[in-house]
């Protein structure tokens, strides 16, 4: 746990960079520092390995306060991550990958064979070890940049706006595999960023800072779309903040059972009146969702063929964003989402208050012994 205790950082020159700010970063999460530029986030996240010294307040890792650690061994329990990756333009790919484990005394061999490892696991081929910096994509580098602060293994991970000197799709490729790394390595990691749309889709725990290095607000993704704290921080936040919560996946809405009948078959009377709003629900055999009838405007013999099927738009999957449930509900004639599962096959329905409900219900804290500052 990485934890800053009224931390206050005033330049030579005189620039409050960072006034009494305190924070908490929990273990195994992602703590993102957001906001305009110049309002003290890297001077922020460079106080955690004494790149910059607070001119007041304590930080502490684990309960230790960072001053009384040797600086080089501090350096050593926390991995580095700057924009651009940051490697030696005149080594090769794997000798800049091994660069701290070569200092830190490993021997170069073994150190270069875990640089190829590492490379692998942060998704490049091994063989771009042999090739310079500079003969890679940007994307290329900054995963590079990754698995050089990988490379001693550290707990805890520094990240200043990693992802942002490539292009919308690498960046957005590069946050997604960033997310199972992390899913798998669980480092105790602080990242900066500017883009409020990457603090809110890979921070578990975000802080919204203002010019003047104060944070405007603290609190995990949800709370803070669902109750900006104030004019600065909704502003901040943009007006669509609504539709970014939809982007949250849907895995605890509720899913109801919903009666079927099947595509050919003939709709037994008592579907007829028990189905809800006169809407039943066609499927195929292997109970794939095919539309919705009314089964009350149907021939007497009650039999389903296709031409009487109403379709929904679209489909919603159990774990797939909110915002498709939403409009699944919305789009359907029955005004139920069709859920199905990863292979098509139906689930339940559900219903758009109840989606709404679950991004109410999100704004409780899980935790709320991990909230500061
Ligand atoms: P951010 O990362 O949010 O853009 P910074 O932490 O880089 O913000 O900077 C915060 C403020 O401190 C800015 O006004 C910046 O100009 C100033 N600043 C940063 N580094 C120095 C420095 N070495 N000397 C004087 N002022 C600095």
């Amino acid at each position: 746990m990485i934890r800053l205790d009224g931390v206050t950082m005033q330049y030579p020159d005189g620039t409050l960079a960072v006034d009494d700010l305190s924070l908490t970063a929990p273990d195994r999460e992602i703590t993102v520092l957001v906001g305009p530029s110049g309002c003290g986030k890297t001077t922020t996240l460079r106080m955690i390995n004494r790149m910059v010294q607070p001119t007041s307040g304590s930080v502490s890792i684990d309960g230790t306060d960072i001053m009384s650690m040797d600086a080089a061994e501090l350096r050593r329990g926390i991995g580095y991550v700057i924009q651009h990756g940051g490697l030696f333009p005149h080594h090769t790919v794997e000798r800049n990958v091994a660069a701290v484990p070569i200092l830190l005394g490993t021997p170069k061999r073994q150190a270069l064979s875990r640089a190829r490892e590492l490379l692998e696991l942060v998704g490049l081929d091994p063989a771009l070890g042999r090739r310079y910096p500079s003969q890679l994509s940007g994307g290329q580098q900054q995963r590079i940049g990754v698995a050089r602060a990988l490379a001693a293994d550290p707990p805890v991970m520094l990240m200043d706006e990693p992802f942002s000197a490539v292009d919308p799709v690498v960046r957005e490729q590069l946050q997604e595999e960033f997310l199972r790394l992390q899913a798998e390595l669980g480092k105790t990691i602080v990242m900066v960023t500017h883009d409020i749309d990457e603090a809110i889709k890979l921070g578990d725990h975000v802080a919204v800072m203002r010019v003047g290095g104060k944070i405007g607000q603290f609190a995990r993704p949800h709370e803070l779309l669902a109750h900006p704290a104030d004019a600065f921080v909704a502003d901040f936040l943009g007006r669509d903040r609504g539709y970014r919560a939809l982007g949250f996946d849907a895995a605890d809405i509720p899913i109801h059972p919903e009666s079927t009948v099947a595509i050919g078959a003939s709709v037994s009377a008592a579907q007829r009146e028990a189905g809800h709003d006169g809407w039943t629900l066609v499927v195929d055999p292997e109970r794939h969702p095919l539309g919705w009838i009314r089964p009350a405007v149907l021939p007497d013999d009650g039999s389903v063929d296709e031409g009487a099927l109403a379709l929904g738009g679209t489909l919603a999957t159990a774990g797939g964003p909110l915002r498709v449930a939403l409009d699944a509900a919305l789009s359907s004639p029955s005004r139920r989402g069709v859920v199905v599962d990863d292979d098509g096959v139906l689930m339940g329905t559900c219903l758009a208050t109840e989606v709404l409900d679950v991004i109410e219900s999100r704004d409780r804290p899980r935790d709320p012994g991990a909230e500061g500052g």
